[in-house]
């Protein structure tokens, strides 16, 4: 193999090899003569993030073409790279064309606006470089991670004083699994769910040491199954495949017009289910599906899970933040009666990305998970690598602690309220407004709706549209959806619902509203601008003048 010679992306004259030591030695030195070197590209830093955080706007224009192309070198600077200009390179290709999630007029996907504390813990963390994989290299941080995740453990299940002193800190013991997101903990939750309900018996050594296939034989079923609403998120369908039930191992019932899952539906699963002799590992609640923030009737599903003895799971990826709200948490009722509980620091709990947690009810089921090796991660250690999906993990608790903290119960009960009275707002503002229909009455701070082309408007109101018509509506809102995302000035995300009882699935714009900044005049700004899109929309003539919008 011979290195390719690549193209300098960035200047850079031709060193020696004690010039390179030198240059990679600065690199990792903190002496202080580098420190203040440093200064003006810590100052330059700043100023790149401020001014990020500062810009309004959702997006720029540039086609996404354009900015594949900026990205379709794949040669190696050969020499290191002077770190001033790879910050221009960055400001002008990267940070330019980044989406602004925390504009106040951007409310169509999960991701928005983050307190400023993020910024500076974030620092540190990356300083410290801290590998809660084990006690070794992370000696404060994971009883530090056990005791932030113990908090919201108590929050979800209000278990006894002698319950919390006994587990929180007792390595035999599990009350919760930081993650990376909703998916890693939904797909723990289900390996928890699957190893425990065909584990060892007798002289059976269980799924785990004998894997699917000779589990299935052992416990007599013909095939092992998932159950949960159409509206579950699609982590599940990852879940399905890695532990090996497939797809149609996977099964949707169907949820009704109010987002939840329809309960005779899935009592008629579950009774079919056991008829047909088929393994149930788990039966899945969510709470806030992700396209319009239904929450399923956890207490009748718990009813359901424990009537036949299956494991209960709610994925309250989004709507676990409810717990903080005196006002709402009662939509979660029955939270408390699941063995799992999915919950996203990075979604309603406004802490950075790749945050997500696993909630256990009982602290001993993730032991049927537990995997050791000889090098760390040994039997009997502190070492939280060996009751998870990941290895290798960073120091996210200082995010989750200092939220908790920082923000405490009476803040996020704040954040929740907020977001769900100003989606009431919205919701108002679309039904006063004659361009818009209102597709589901907002459960929380999702909202659906469409927008109505003038010709169809009376016929909509009389609700008489025919199929023809909501094709027509469907492909207007599309294109609005597209046309909006590309002006950049304003978003809305977009999703198709076929659970409204009409005779075709439709296409919705959906709005999410949790940025804090958001205020009701962005939100009649972001519905004036589809307005104004739409008018010239139906001014172009013809729809397939908007095909060319990615
Ligand atoms: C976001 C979400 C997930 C997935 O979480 P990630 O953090 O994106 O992995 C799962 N379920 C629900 C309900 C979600 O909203």
């Amino acid at each position: 193999m011979t290195l390719s010679q690549p193209k300098i992306t960035f200047k850079s004259a031709l060193e020696s090899k004690p010039e390179i030591e030198k240059k990679i030695m600065q690199l990792f030195a903190m002496s202080e003569q580098l420190a203040s070197e440093r200064k003006e590209i810590n100052e330059k830093f700043t100023n790149l993030t401020e001014d990020f955080l500062a810009e309004d706007r959702p997006t720029t224009t540039i086609e996404f073409n354009s900015l594949l192309e900026k990205f379709s070198d794949v040669n190696i600077p050969v020499e290191p790279t002077n770190f001033e200009s790879y910050l221009d390179y960055l400001a002008n290709n990267v940070i330019a064309h980044s989406v602004h999630t925390g504009s106040p007029k951007f409310i169509g996907h999960m991701t928005s606006a983050l307190p400023y504390f993020v910024q500076p813990l974030a620092k540190l963390m990356m300083a410290m470089n801290q590998n809660v994989v084990k006690i070794e290299t992370s000696k404060a941080l994971s009883p530090y991670e056990r005791q932030a995740l113990a908090m919201i453990h108590r929050l979800i299940y209000n278990f006894s004083d002698r319950f919390y002193a006994q587990h929180i800190q007792n390595s035999q013991s599990t009350l919760g699994i930081l993650v990376s997101g909703g998916t890693a903990a939904n797909i723990t939750a289900l390996w928890c769910a699957r190893n425990t309900s065909l584990g060892p018996k007798d002289d059976f050594p269980g799924i785990e040491s004998e894997g699917l296939v000779a589990a299935l034989n052992y416990y007599g079923y013909k095939e092992a199954v998932v159950i949960g609403s159409d509206l579950m998120h699609y982590s599940f369908d990852k879940a399905a495949d890695l532990l090996g039930i497939g797809a149609r191992g996977l099964i949707k019932v169907k949820s009704n017009s109010n987002n939840r899952i329809d309960i005779p539906a899935l009592q008629q699963t579950v009774a079919d289910c056991q008829a047909q002799n088929k393994h149930i590992i788990a039966i899945v609640g969510v709470a806030g599906t992700t396209d319009s923030g239904g929450v399923d009737s956890l207490t009748e599903i718990a009813a359901i899970a424990r009537e036949a003895n299956v494991h209960f799971h709610v994925d309250a990826a989004w709507g676990g933040a409810l717990i903080f709200s005196q006002q709402y948490q009662h939509k979660l009722a029955g939270i408390e009666q699941a063995d799992s509980v999915t919950i996203d620091g990075h979604k309603q709990l406004y802490l950075p990305m790749n945050l997500g947690m696993l909630f256990l009810r009982n602290p001993h089921i993730a032991k049927v998970i537990e995997k050791n090796a000889t090098y760390t991660i040994r039997k009997g250690s502190f070492d939280l690598g060996k009751r998870a999906l990941e290895g290798s993990r960073s120091g996210m608790a200082l995010f989750l602690h200092a939220g908790l903290n920082l923000i405490g119960i009476k803040g996020y009960e704040f954040l929740i309220d907020e977001g769900i009275h100003k989606t009431q707002y919205l919701a108002n503002r679309i039904r006063e407004l004659p361009e818009f229909e209102l597709l589901a009455e907002p459960e929380i701070n999702l909202l659906i709706y469409r927008y109505i082309p003038e010709n169809l408007r009376a016929r909509a109101a009389q609700k008489q549209l025919t199929e023809i018509d909501n094709q027509r509506i469907n492909q207007f809102n599309e294109i609005l959806q597209k046309k909006q995302r590309q002006a950049g000035r304003t978003f809305i995300s977009r999703t198709t619902k076929t659970n409204l009882e009409r005779t075709i699935p439709i296409v919705a714009l959906r709005a999410v509203i949790a940025n804090p900044l958001t205020t009701e005049k962005d939100i009649d700004e972001v519905l004036n601008d589809q307005i104004q899109i739409a008018l010239e929309i139906a001014n172009s003539t013809s729809l397939e003048s908007a095909d060319h919008v990615a």
